[in-house]
């Protein structure tokens, strides 16, 4: 299959030609007995993983095993935004480095992932918050990541639908980070799938892992719902089912999977136009480009692998999203849904070693990991060609468990810790 570039050009002869003469963006191949490197899950993290493995390391013979279709797990449900406003500097420059790396992505993929650098706005609602405001804006500057206090004044301008002046809850102030925004999410992982299948990884959807042939402490095989695949090394990108694979392989990590669930409006006319969490109510939410209300809600409770939203937090968000927004009230909700997010006991992500010798695991980014895509991608692949982890993902190994060397980013993981 020929490659095709998105240009301006190509829009135009294809406009003139009734877009009938665009490519498959990506081949649909059947496996192949063996592969140097099989990773396993094909959301965002998994086919980033495999486009590092061949433009850093030279390494193009993987294939990426999904059980349903590309970008249809968490990649596809979150709530797009994108952020670097962490607290340790460990967390700072990883996360950091993801935002860059989208910065760059529709340059290095040739896929626009609509990068929107809209701001990402933090609201504070009373004088203590106010405090830990003053904090983040220190720490955020001290990592060198942009941040900026803004009053209530600065607000009213910037977010006009917004009622600061709310008896329950009060608006302060709150902390900008203007370089934050929103992203395309399915686009992301198209840009990354694209990105491999011309580098000649296969990707291969409706491909369940089920279980691992194993000698001594090293994978020698896969069994998945497509028949046996022999490898090298594997790689472990699969989010909320990172427990149900490291179980397959014989170990155990420190990761619960809870629903999170989202949701969004009918369109509307423009009228937000920032991204923007308020920790105290319990809402993050931004406007889509075609006028969609997105909002997003904190954790359900308990464990669970249902994919699904439920009628009391849709309560709970949309109460919260009223009461900053009065004339939301008016819009009516289209869709809701859940996806299943890795929750670790410090809210950081976990990268590289396990046990198993020959498999190396990307998980642990439970409700943010989207922002952190590229990163993701970069680090597992990392370890995965060298056996050493990237020089971002040192202090987020496995082992800080074993150790007691935590991260823990419980304050800058959002309302949905
Ligand atoms: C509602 C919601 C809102 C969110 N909002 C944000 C946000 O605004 N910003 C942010 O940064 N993050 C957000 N997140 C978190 C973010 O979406 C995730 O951290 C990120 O997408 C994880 O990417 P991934 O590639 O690791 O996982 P996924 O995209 O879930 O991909 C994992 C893939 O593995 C596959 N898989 C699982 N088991 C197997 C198996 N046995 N065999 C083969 N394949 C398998 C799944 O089908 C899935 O496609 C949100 C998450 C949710 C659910």
């Amino acid at each position: 299959m020929g490659w095709q570039d998105y240009s301006l050009l190509s829009l135009a002869r294809q406009g003139l030609s009734g877009n009938r003469g665009w490519k498959q963006a990506w081949r649909s191949p059947a496996p192949k007995k063996k592969y140097q490197v099989v990773i396993i899950g094909g959301g965002g993290h998994g086919l980033a993983t495999a486009w590092y493995l061949a433009r850093e390391h030279g390494i193009r013979d993987i294939a990426v095993l999904e059980k349903g279709w590309i970008g249809g797990g968490n990649t596809g449900r979150n709530t797009t935004n994108v952020r670097s406003d962490y607290m340790f500097s460990e967390s700072a420059a990883m996360y950091d480095k993801a935002l860059k790396l989208y910065e760059d992505f529709a340059r290095e993929l040739n896929f626009n992932i609509m990068l929107s650098q809209r701001g990402w706005v933090t609201l504070f609602h009373d004088q203590h918050q106010m405090e830990s405001a003053r904090h983040k804006l220190n720490w955020m500057r001290c990592n060198g990541i942009d941040a900026e206090i803004l009053d209530r004044a600065a607000l009213a301008k910037l977010i006009p639908g917004l009622r600061a002046d709310n008896p329950r809850w009060p608006v302060l102030g709150a902390v900008l980070q203007q370089r934050g925004g929103t992203i395309r999410h399915d686009a992301v992982a198209w840009g990354y799938a694209r990105g491999a299948d011309r580098m000649g990884i296969d990707i291969i959807q409706n491909c369940e892992v089920k279980g691992f042939t194993r000698e001594g402490d090293r994978i020698t095989a896969i069994d998945t719902s497509r028949g046996t695949i022999g490898c090298d090394s594997v790689g472990v990108a699969v989010a909320g089912h990172s427990s149900v694979i490291a179980d397959m392989a014989g170990f155990r990590l420190p990761v619960t999977s809870r629903c999170l669930q989202a949701m969004v409006s009918e369109p509307i006319r423009p009228i937000l136009d920032v991204a923007m969490i308020s920790p105290a109510t319990g809402v993050y939410l931004n406007q889509t480009q075609k006028g969609e209300l997105v909002m997003g809600a904190m954790l359900d409770p308990g464990q669970s692998y249902g994919q699904r939203g439920g009628p009391r937090t849709v309560q709970k968000v949309v109460e919260a999203a009223v009461e900053l927004f009065p004339a939301f009230g008016q819009a009516r909700l289209m869709r809701h849904w859940g996806g299943i997010v890795d929750i670790v006991p410090d809210s950081s992500p976990i990268i590289g070693a396990t046990p198993v010798s020959n498999l190396y695991i990307n998980c642990g980014w439970g409700t943010g990991g989207f922002k952190a895509i590229p990163v993701g991608g970069l680090m597992l692949a990392h370890a995965i060609a060298t056996n050493r982890p990237h020089p971002l993902a040192e202090k987020f190994g496995l082992d800080r468990f074993r150790d007691n060397r935590l991260v823990d980013e419980g304050a800058a993981s959002g309302i949905a810790h």
